[in-house]
């Protein structure tokens, strides 16, 4: 009889976890419909941003590039990627016309933790250290000698109020950075500083975020990439918009016409997002609540632990991770990586997702059906977060006359500029950990954006991977922003 019951208990819990799963399955839903109100979201909020300033969640944030790399960049340039979860610094060598990029080199190292907490002269002397080492290594390994000051592009990814192409005030911290004394500082001087100290004779020329970056290669390796998205530890957007849509700005004159605006779209909201439970946790106990929304449901530093809270629901309502649930409380113990690891794990008994288990969360023994359970719950998670960011897109493709609907909120200018009748090949430049390591992210991300624009359109549009464009991308905006490329001085 005590056999029996034990039996009916333990399926009595499974039940239970299963019914979390059908909770979380429920809340996580993105049928076709709700994502196309996501886009509509998105386009709108694009628009209010643009009118007036603080007119929407969106920052809609003016970059002061004008014009974007073509191949004709010249010179020697170094570059600093800094806003995710590894610190770059880059050299790259640029030949012009015939020879494009003739070198380059890139150092990553992971970022020291105590540093995202730290204070703006901690961060900005390490940063400038690790440059000059570099530096000196490169002009010790390499026959040309540095013959002018040297010019730098700087990648800085967080939200930042541009003053000009090369100087801007950081307005928040976001992706768990948080050192107070840089909130309103120029973080173009900040760097100049600590580089003086350290006796490092360079020149900030292009301050970027890193989707501009991106943005700037693409367009270089390809002329029709008119927006960049990177999906890594954070999340956001960034695309060319004609100025005199920048209702906000009266008056902005460019040679082009255009200019790059940086969304911010980490900040997104909108009611028609599905939202959990674990999400609403997710954000109080985040240290910026009421935050980068969008963000915390689709980027790299907030998926892992999604998942992590739903398991431990899991555990509390029943015993199939054992009494171990500990392991589970411990905030942003399962990395989006180990995620992606296990999501991506095709061998029959799931070796992969057992050996996480195991060496992460010391869970020990799971059963093969408890496994698959795990696998279930991180696909529902990255499942919604790639169909998010795919509406996220198409909302960008929508408000600028690419996504093929006749109701296009923008695309038609005065004396005939883009029809939105005839599609144009449209090339989105896409960078970050998720898209690029992550196949299952990136097999619904594509998708998705092929299910809302329909199989007419879709073939012309092109989710064209990055690599190093957000650092690359950097040292080519310095390169047409340097100071013996008069033309391009502001
Ligand atoms: C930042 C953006 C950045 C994005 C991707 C976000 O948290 O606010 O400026 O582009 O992360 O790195
Ligand atoms: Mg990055």
């Amino acid at each position: 009889a005590i056999l029996v019951s034990r039996r009916v208990k333990g399926r009595r819990k499974w039940n239970r976890v299963v019914g979390v799963l059908k909770e979380l399955e429920e809340g996580c839903s993105t049928s076709i419909g709700r994502l196309r109100q996501v886009v509509d979201a998105m386009a709108v909020e694009m628009h209010a941003g643009l009118a007036s300033e603080g007119g929407s969640k969106l920052k809609m944030l003016l970059t002061y590039i004008d014009s974007l790399p073509d191949g004709n960049e010249k010179g020697t340039y170094y570059a600093l990627d800094l806003g995710g979860t590894n610190f770059r610094v880059l050299k790259v060598q640029l030949g012009g016309k015939r020879s494009r990029i003739v070198r380059h080199k890139v150092e990553r190292q992971p970022i020291p933790p105590h540093l995202i907490t730290s204070t703006s002269e901690e961060l900005f002397d390490f940063i400038a250290l690790t440059l000059k080492q570099f530096v000196e290594r490169e002009t010790n390994s390499s026959d040309l000698p540095l013959d002018k000051k040297s010019e730098l592009g700087f990648t800085f990814s967080f939200p930042v109020r541009q003053l000009s192409a090369s100087s801007g005030i950081l307005i928040k911290w976001t992706k768990g950075f948080f050192i107070e004394d840089v909130i309103g500082e120029d973080v173009s001087e900040c760097l100049q500083q600590a580089m003086v100290k350290k006796g490092l004779d360079m020149q900030v020329v292009a301050l970027v975020n890193d989707t501009v970056g991106t943005l700037a290669l693409g367009h270089y390796h390809d002329a029709d990439t008119v927006a960049a998205v990177i999906i890594g530890t954070g999340t956001n957007a960034c695309y060319v918009e004609r100025t005199e849509a920048i209702i906000k700005c009266q008056g902005l004159l460019t040679n082009s016409g255009g200019m790059v605006v940086n969304m911010e779209w980490g900040n997104f909201w909108s009611s028609h997002l599905p939202r959990t439970s674990y999400d609403i946790d997710l954000d109080a106990e985040s240290p910026n609540p009421y935050d980068q929304g969008f963000e915390k449901m689709i980027s790299g530093m907030y998926l892992g632990d999604i998942v992590r809270r739903v398991l431990l629901r899991m555990a509390q309502e029943s015993d199939i991770f054992g009494d171990v649930a500990s392991s589970l409380s411990v905030p942003f113990i399962l990395r989006t990586p180990l995620i992606a690891a296990m999501h991506d794990d095709n061998s029959p008994d799931l070796r992969e997702v057992d050996r996480i288990l195991k060496e992460t969360l010391q869970i020990q023994e799971v059963p093969l059906k408890a496994r698959k359970l795990v696998v279930r719950v991180c696909d529902v998670v990255t499942h919604r977060a790639a169909r998010l960011a795919a509406a996220g897109i198409v909302g960008i493709l929508k408000k600028i006359g690419r996504d093929g609907s006749s109701g296009s909120t923008s695309g038609r200018t005065k004396g005939g500029g883009e029809s939105t009748n005839k599609m144009r090949r449209t090339v989105v430049a896409i960078e970050g950990g998720l898209f690029a390591s992550y196949t299952m992210f990136r097999e619904y991300l594509n998708e998705a954006v092929a299910e809302i624009l329909g199989e007419e359109i879709a073939p012309y549009v092109v989710l064209r991977a990055s690599e190093d464009g957000s650092g690359i991308g950097a040292a080519l905006l310095a390169a047409s922003h340097s100071s013996s490329n008069v033309d391009n001085v502001r």
